[in-house]
């Protein structure tokens, strides 16, 4: 399953800068970037600054925070209007590949249901 910490963790290198991003938010708690393989013509991943692996081990004031600050980010890309989907793959079964929690904000054209 998921490890706790990760020295390798992708995510854990772009919220220390070590690895490059297209930065779209941060604070000192979160940030957010495009993702590098987008589903949607506005693809952003939301992540805590601190190594979380999964929605499991999450609390709920990081979780407020990560879906309070995607809401506004959704806004800022222009598709708060028509509509958006949130999305927090959760381990294997979940299709989570990246086990560094983040909240998918997918935009810009109609979603499918139910998702594959
Ligand atoms: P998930 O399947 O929920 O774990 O999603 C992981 C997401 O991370 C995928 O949509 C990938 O395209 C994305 N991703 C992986 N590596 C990077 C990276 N270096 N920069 C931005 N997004 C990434
Ligand atoms: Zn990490």
């Amino acid at each position: 399953m998921f490890e706790k910490k990760d020295k390798n963790c992708i995510f854990c290198k772009i919220a220390k800068g070590d690895l490059k991003a297209d930065i779209k938010y941060e604070d000192d708690k979160i940030l957010a970037f495009s993702d590098i393989n987008p589903q949607a013509p506005v693809h952003i991943l939301v992540i805590p600054r601190k190594h979380i692996a999964t929605l499991n081990e999450a609390d709920g004031e990081i979780l407020g925070h990560l879906v309070s600050a995607a809401r506004d980010i959704a806004g800022r890309e222009g598709v708060s209007e028509k509509g958006y989907r949130l999305l927090v793959n959760c381990g294997d079964m979940g299709g989570q590949e990246v086990s560094h929690l983040h909240v998918h904000i997918l935009g810009g054209r109609k979603m499918k249901w139910p998702p594959g």
